[in-house]
């Protein structure tokens, strides 16, 4: 299956996006992941996406096509793969697209997870992901790990993303309803949209997004 998943920053998308791409057995593309991966290795790709993360802006298509690109080419995205934080506003929706025709595959669905923007707030400010893998998400009080700093799953190192300051999750959501969510309206017009509520237990919302994509939507 070839799955976008869109929603507000806070929505759990990298949560669910982990569950859900281990359930569909498809690899789990974060174009945020890439960046601050490239970060951490200090090449010139992170040096140029960091100021624009620091302050809750896109990275310009330039750069984020070209990496979403080469991430979907690698053999083990063949079969299929479930993207999250890309494509981010219409013009890298178009480009998809055109990815896509060129390999003569279309997508499946795009799930859009629904949230309060209330709520976008609390979880960020609260939010701690583990170093080794983005996938280890907690919250200061609504999952908190055993031991504070120290994640439950591998023993990594809990460490608060730079762009999740208060301030920067504003930027972020203006980002957001601006450039990002035109996207749906754009996928709607395909009839690819499956839009599921994501407040609730992580399980409920993987069961409920599961059901979603296998109706067939
Ligand atoms: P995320 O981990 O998806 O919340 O992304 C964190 C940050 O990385 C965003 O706020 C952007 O600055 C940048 N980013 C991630 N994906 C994209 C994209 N598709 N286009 C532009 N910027 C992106």
């Amino acid at each position: 299956m070839r799955i976008v998943l869109v929603g507000p920053p806070g929505a759990g998308k990298g949560t669910q996006a982990a569950y859900l791409a281990k359930n569909l057995v498809i690899p789990h593309i974060s174009t945020g992941d890439l960046f601050r991966a490239n970060i951490s290795q200090g090449t010139d790709l992170g040096k140029q996406a960091k100021a624009f993360m620091d302050a809750g802006e896109l990275v310009p298509d330039e750069v984020t096509i070209g990496m979403a690109r080469d991430r979907m080419n690698q053999p083990d995205a063949a079969g299929g793969f479930l993207l999250d934080g890309f494509p981010r506003n219409v013009s890298q929706a178009e480009a998809l697209d055109e990815a896509l025709k060129e390999d003569g595959v279309t997508l499946d669905a795009v799930l859009d997870l629904e949230v309060p923007e209330e709520e976008v707030v609390k979880r960020i400010a609260g939010r701690r992901i583990c170093r080794n893998d983005s996938s280890h998400v907690f919250h200061v009080s609504y999952s908190a790990p055993k031991q504070q700093g120290v994640c439950d799953v591998c023993g990594g190192e809990l460490y608060q993303r730079d762009d999740d300051s208060e301030e920067t999750v504003r930027k972020r959501l203006e980002v957001y309803h601006t450039q990002t969510e035109p996207i749906i309206d754009y996928y709607k017009a395909q009839d690819l949209v499956v839009t599921i509520p994501a407040l609730g237990k992580v399980e409920e919302v993987t069961e409920r997004a599961m059901a979603a994509l296998q109706g067939g939507e």
